[in-house]
């Protein structure tokens, strides 16, 4: 059954076939599948297909139709893969009816995720909110499955009695473990809380990276405090926030910087409520630097996902410079003219921006400068003091990039007065 020209896995990855399913509307849909290669690569699985599809509902049996699932099958015979993955969330039903129809492993972008927390949790504490965060998953999908076989035995008549017993009891085992966990995490939190304030007395001025994942965080906070930060081309490469001091010869004082784990869309509900103590660094924080893959073609959608975990973890309010990263990879065209400007977020907000290559060192001095002068307070009057920004909604590089077609060949970066 081996055909010839297959590329074999390296040991120990699975090959995967990768959905896409559109549905329309509201949902994001990245039609590339790009982002959900990079969580499979991450997860250890290896892509070997890809399929989109288009639907105006999932369906409720297979999320894809029967003809899309007929497809996907013989995919996963052709190319003889172990696995498939699909960029949005399944029921536990689905993914059962799925596995049953398809004959190998289904799993989802929720479990991908989930997976890939549970293999890079280095700390104590990541530990514990990766296992908590499984747990709370687990539990669901056993409540959700317990009203699947209530509502069979409804129909079917008289069945059941073991089944139902096992279920109850591995709930009230996962029910025990979820607070035996939460336990230990408070005792964790509470040694955490003890650290910060003592942070908090030395008055330190606090720099919290953050921004979606892979948009190169670790990489810009390795080039500022020339620390060896863990980067790489993997989704969630660094779960726990690494904190170093970072000396600004301008104003002759230390700041701390801190580098986060990234967000991502549909980053589960219940990882980001595990995760709340980790990414409250941000919320704590007197500065972010929001870091952007400027030449990401989804970068508008990444930076509202920021925006809106950034709200739902109370870190709306902290002061924001926008690092717009690998501006290596911008096309000429693609370049703005200055080092710097200013960009109106939706809510009306200005906020400083930066053109940065965290892999070049470009800007990076511009960058420091824009630190100092949140250290000393005046950015704040320079934001004030600044004449109308480009708005975000209008073009996602700037103004300038849009209404005035930049000469090919020119590089129009250099440090503005
Ligand atoms: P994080 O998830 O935000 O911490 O991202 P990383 O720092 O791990 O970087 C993700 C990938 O982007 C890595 O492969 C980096 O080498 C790459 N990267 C980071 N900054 C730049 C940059 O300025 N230019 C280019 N071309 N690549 C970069
Ligand atoms: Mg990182």
């Amino acid at each position: 059954m081996s055909s010839p020209n297959l590329t074999p896995a390296p040991a120990g990855l699975a090959r995967a076939i990768l959905v896409g399913v559109d549905v329309g509307g509201s949902a994001a849909f990245d039609p590339t599948l790009d982002e959900l290669a990079l969580l499979a690569v991450s997860a250890g699985d290896m892509p070997v297909a890809r399929v989109i599809a288009r639907r105006k509902a999932p369906d409720p049996a297979l999320f894809v139709g029967s003809g899309k699932a007929d497809e996907i099958k013989a995919l996963v015979e052709g190319h003889q893969a172990e696995a498939v993955l699909f960029d949005q969330a399944l029921s536990p039903a689905q993914q059962r009816n799925l596995e049953r129809h398809l004959g190998v492993a289904v799993a989802d972008r929720t479990m991908l995720i989930l997976e890939i927390f549970a293999a890079r949790a280095q700390s104590h504490e990541g530990k514990l909110q990766v296992e908590l965060a499984q747990l709370q998953y687990l539990s669901t999908r056993l409540v959700r499955r317990w009203s699947h076989l209530e509502r069979q035995r409804g129909g079917i008549g008289a069945r059941g009695g073991p089944g139902e017993a096992q279920i109850e009891l591995d709930r009230r085992m996962i029910g025990e473990r979820i607070k035996s966990v939460k336990h230990r995490l408070e005792k964790v939190k509470r040694q955490r809380g003890t650290q910060r304030r003592s942070r908090e007395r030395n008055q330190t001025f606090r720099v919290s990276l953050v921004g979606y994942t892979n948009a190169g965080k670790s990489t810009l906070f390795n080039a500022l405090v020339k620390a060896r930060s863990y980067a790489a081309d993997q989704l969630f490469a660094t779960l726990d926030t690494t904190t170093r001091q970072f000396y600004l010869e301008d104003v002759g004082r230390s700041v701390s910087l801190s580098d986060t784990v990234g967000f991502i869309r549909d980053l589960p509900h219940k990882l980001v409520e595990a995760f709340e103590a980790t990414l409250q660094e941000a919320s704590e924080a007197d500065l972010l630097l929001h870091v952007v893959d400027a030449a990401s073609p989804l970068l508008a959608e990444q930076m509202s996902e920021v925006q809106r975990v950034l709200a739902e973890i109370g870190a709306a309010d902290v002061p924001q410079v926008l690092v717009y990263n690998k501006f290596d990879k911008l096309e000429d065209t693609q370049r703005p003219r200055t080092a710097r400007d200013t960009l109106e977020l939706d809510a009306g907000v200005r906020v400083p921006r930066v053109f940065v290559s965290a892999l070049t060192g470009q800007g990076l001095d511009e960058l420091r400068r824009v630190i100092v002068e949140a250290v000393t307070g005046t950015l704040a009057e320079r934001l004030n003091a600044s004449e109308p920004a480009p708005s975000a909604s209008q073009s996602e590089l700037g103004g300038d990039a849009d209404t005035e077609p930049h000469r090919t060949g020119t590089s129009h970066f250099h440090s503005s007065p």
